[in-house]
């Protein structure tokens, strides 16, 4: 296995636009440089956003930016099964409570507080008689990564040293030895409602099954990374390097995303533009 192993790994919910082509060359070129691999995985757990028309769009693009990967690619949905036995062990182990909250209960629970997420908010297990009700009455549930007991298995001296190396920059320009902290996420779901599974467990079990030893992926995920340290010390998972880059802004100083309707890469492509002057453009 080579030393050097990043991925790239869209979810296929929109065309891919600058911002992405940016984050895959910038991947693509690093692992060239240290002579290892790039892969593609496409991560598509979420069953209602993820269309096969886009991840035949995302091919098609990075094959048009002159992008190459080994095959087969890792397509998220075909694995769930091994998603689902994790969930098992860390369910066994007492590591996960149901939760039947909807996300909109707990934002709205929060109100406008600022940087109040769902996950944050969640007040923890549910009343052993009110959970037996639910259950009763067939109500869908995810399952949650309950911090407190992760932490009472891990034991205060592990959690304490929970950390990673990050190699670029995080959004306050943190760089080196970072101390992991889970808690700002709180109790995150690691089996979704509809999919059973979820992102983080995801994403780190792929990283660990395919020997990524460098996660190269934009700032906008640099929290997450703190909370999939945990997971990966959980599960006795090697933790790779990671490297947060900056989100590409277009001419308005505005970050490229799929939300706002950025100009894709096919739109790009369809008035006229070649492979060449994007990657000229991005600096690659
Ligand atoms: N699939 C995630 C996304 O499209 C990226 C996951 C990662 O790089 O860790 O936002």
């Amino acid at each position: 296995m080579p030393g050097f192993v990043t991925r790239f790994a869209p979810s296929p919910t929109g065309r891919l636009h600058k911002g992405h082509a940016w984050s895959a060359l910038l991947g693509h070129r690093l692992a060239q440089n240290a002579g290892g691999q790039w892969l593609l995985r496409i991560e598509d757990i979420d069953p209602t956003r993820c269309k096969p028309d886009f991840e035949a769009g995302i091919l098609e693009d990075l094959a048009w930016l002159g992008l190459d990967w080994p095959r087969p690619v890792r397509r998220q949905s075909d694995h769930l099964a091994d998603y689902a036995a994790v969930v098992d062990t860390l369910r066994q182990r007492g590591l996960l409570y149901r939760c039947f909250r909807t996300r909109k209960a707990l934002l709205d629970a929060i109100g406008d507080a600022p940087h109040g997420r769902a996950e944050a908010a969640c007040p923890g297990p549910h009343p052993a008689d009110e959970e037996a009700v639910m259950l009763e009455q067939g109500l869908p549930f995810a399952w949650r990564l309950s911090l407190d007991r992760a932490r009472a298995e891990l034991g205060d001296d592990a959690w304490n040293d929970l950390s990673f190396v990050e190699e670029g920059s995080g959004p306050n320009g943190e760089t080196g030895r970072i101390p992991a902290r889970p808690e700002t996420a709180g109790d995150v779901i690691l089996a979704r409602k509809d999919a059973g599974t979820a992102y983080h467990l995801a994403v780190t079990h792929d990283d660990a099954l395919q020997g990524v030893t460098h996660v190269i992926r934009g700032e906008d995920l640099f929290e997450a990374t703190h909370i999939q340290v945990l997971i990966q010390a959980l599960m006795n998972w090697p933790r790779p390097v990671y490297h947060h880059h900056r989100l590409l802004t277009g001419p308005d100083g505005r970050r490229y995303a799929k939300r706002d309707r950025s100009v894709t890469l096919a739109e790009l492509r369809a008035g006229g533009m070649t492979a060449e002057a994007l990657r000229a453009e991005l600096g690659f």
